[in-house]
């Protein structure tokens, strides 16, 4: 996805081949072509986060924590009133976006925890034909702490995607129709949770980003969009983004 993104700014990259040509560097690799648009940004991209997590916000693409494998949460810190609080802020800056899932690298957290909650008012805005064909159905809130996964139904549906931390793209990802969780609680509780359809695909999305996976690393390439947001306000409502 580096390549496509890349492709997409070929006047940078025009710049980037006379900046290299001038300097008389007489080969582009991948690791100079990624230095001189660092330097070219560097004053308005930040590459470390300034604010120590949890953050209050969704973190994007490009911050290192989503594309870590995250750390298992060991069982004896889940009662404590820290991890707690770690849980209880995942689920408000889920909520503040409006999303229906929130996973703990997208605040900053390297841990295997994710929330998901859909519900019928998030749902209302759906045209009804979205809702039908993409079998949305609400789904009470949910914390699923060290979970593993399995594909139960492997038949393959594609649909819209997008991501709280990339925003306003979407794209068509294919996913597995039916997957079971076995996972912990919030309280140190095991349990097995099974869904289709769309729940299980929020499901999955969410699980990548505990394996530091993006869907655009699933997702059909050319079906990758920008699209305009109403209103780039967090409070806003976009039902699909987690
Ligand atoms: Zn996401």
């Amino acid at each position: 996805m580096v390549v496509i993104a890349m492709i997409r700014h070929t006047s940078l990259i025009s710049r980037c081949v006379k900046n290299v040509q001038n300097d008389n560097i007489r080969c582009l690799s991948f690791k100079s072509l990624r230095k001189l648009i660092s330097i070219r940004y560097r004053k308005s991209v930040p590459t470390t986060p300034t604010v120590k997590a949890p953050y209050d916000d969704i973190c994007q693409i490009g911050d290192p924590v989503l594309r870590k494998k995250a750390e298992l949460v060991d069982p004896k810190i889940i009662e404590t009133e820290e991890f707690q609080k770690t849980v209880d802020r995942l689920y408000k800056v889920m909520k503040a976006y409006g999303a229906v899932g929130l996973a703990a690298p997208q605040i900053g957290l390297s841990l295997q925890l994710f929330a998901m909650e859909i519900t019928e008012e998030s749902l209302s805005d759906i045209h009804p034909y979205i809702r039908e064909t993409c079998k949305m159905e609400s789904h009470p809130l949910t914390y699923f702490v060290n979970p593993t996964m399995e594909i139960v139904n492997p038949e393959i549906i594609s649909s819209p995607e997008t991501c709280g931390s990339l925003r306003c793209y979407y794209a068509e990802v294919p996913r597995a129709t039916e997957v079971r969780i076995k996972a912990l609680n919030r309280f140190g509780e095991p349990f097995t949770w099974s869904a289709k359809y769309w729940t299980a695909r929020v499901a999955q999305h969410e699980m990548d980003h505990l394996q530091g996976l993006m869907y655009t690393d699933r997702m059909y390439p050319f079906s990758f969009e920008y699209f305009v947001p109403t209103d780039m306000h967090k409070d806003d409502k976009d039902v699909a983004a987690h």
